[in-house]
């Protein structure tokens, strides 16, 4: 399909005229497309297996609200067991309901204060979404919270572009 012969309105993925989202697709083949991919990449972070302890630490941010969204849609047929709230047990894996720009934030948040940063079980929900994608399903979904911002790493980013992708290899590398 000659996809420069669509008109500006069509939606890359069903053609069908619609309003349009990141990627020149509508709400419908967004929300899908999102899935699929949040699907593989936490597969690549390791995944969750049958009857693993969860813990699934949520906050107010639309993040996190965009994660307990697609978490539903896509894990809810599996069994797992998930706390919401730590209850000190031994968690096989934690579920951070953010952006990869959350887990960066949170490192040098440690790097500056005396917390401790734990990278090594934790599942990065939204890893694979940007800004604008979570934004938008915000917009599909009615979601009424706002996108956290990440300022200092925003001027970090804009100075030296590609620095966020760098940190959170380092990160990684770091914490296996
Ligand atoms: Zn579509």
């Amino acid at each position: 399909m000659d996809q420069a012969n669509l008109k500006p309105n069509f939606c890359q993925k069903c053609k069908q005229e619609k309003e349009l989202f990141t990627g020149k697709l509508c709400s419908f083949c967004l929300i899908i497309v999102l899935e699929k991919r949040i699907k593989k990449n936490i597969k690549e972070q390791g995944g969750f297996r049958r009857n693993e302890k969860i813990l699934f630490l949520v906050n107010k941010s639309l993040e996190s609200k965009a994660s307990e969204y697609f978490f539903k849609k896509i894990f809810s047929e599996m069994p797992l067991e998930i706390d919401y709230e730590d209850k000190g047990k031994q968690y096989n894996k934690l579920i951070i309901p953010g952006s990869s720009e959350s887990i960066i934030e949170e490192f040098l948040d440690s790097l500056f204060s005396n917390k401790k940063f734990n990278f090594g079980k934790q599942i990065i929900f939204l890893e694979s979404l940007t800004g604008e994608e979570i934004k938008d399903v915000a917009k599909i979904k009615n979601f009424s919270e706002t996108l956290t911002q990440h300022e200092l790493l925003d001027k970090i980013e804009k100075k030296y572009p590609g620095s966020k992708l760098s940190l959170l290899k380092s990160i990684k590398v770091l914490e296996t």
